[in-house]
């Protein structure tokens, strides 16, 4: 079995999100999207609405599996015997920040990273930009995917 942990925050799943899942399902039997909880981090969406908005994006499809979790995403990925982590670039920014996590979850806990390159009608949407749309009652209706609208 073939399985990827999708780490993330996701608050909340933008468009970006569900097109690296999308993209990374042939390659797997099976994926984990899995929120982290941090408890010294303040978020937008409680767990259970972020947990929510995922499992209603991909209602149906049997491949993708829903689960938070604190502490080590490596940990988190041997516990679920996971083959590795999936994760999206965007651009540079998003590489050196990648790259160091990467390498050291290899080198101290032997987990492989997979990186997929988003596709480019999603490079500019981040959940942070969702974020700051609603707060100020904007209209995020484009970024995300329809549970979350
Ligand atoms: P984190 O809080 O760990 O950065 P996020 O929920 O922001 O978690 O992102 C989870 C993963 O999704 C990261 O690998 C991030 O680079 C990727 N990602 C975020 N937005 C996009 C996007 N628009 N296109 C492709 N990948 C993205």
């Amino acid at each position: 079995m073939k399985r990827a942990v999708f780490p993330g925050s996701f608050d909340p799943i933008t468009l970006g999100h569900v097109d690296i899942i999308e993209r990374a399902l042939p390659f797997f039997d099976e994926i984990v999207v899995a929120i982290g909880v941090n408890e010294a981090k303040t978020y937008m969406w409680s767990l259970e609405e972020r947990m929510a908005f995922i499992s209603e994006a991909f209602a149906g499809n049997s491949k993708i599996k829903v689960m938070s979790y604190k502490g080590l995403t490596a940990a988190f990925c041997k516990e679920q015997e996971a083959t590795c982590i999936l994760r999206g670039l965007r651009n540079t920014t998003d590489f050196t920040y990648e790259q160091t996590i990467a390498q050291a979850n290899d080198l101290v806990n032997g987990v492989d990273t997979v990186f997929l390159m988003c596709s480019p009608q999603y490079s500019h949407i981040s959940s942070s930009i969702v974020r700051d749309i609603a707060r100020n009652n904007g209209d995020f209706s484009s970024l995300v995917p329809a549970p979350v609208k």
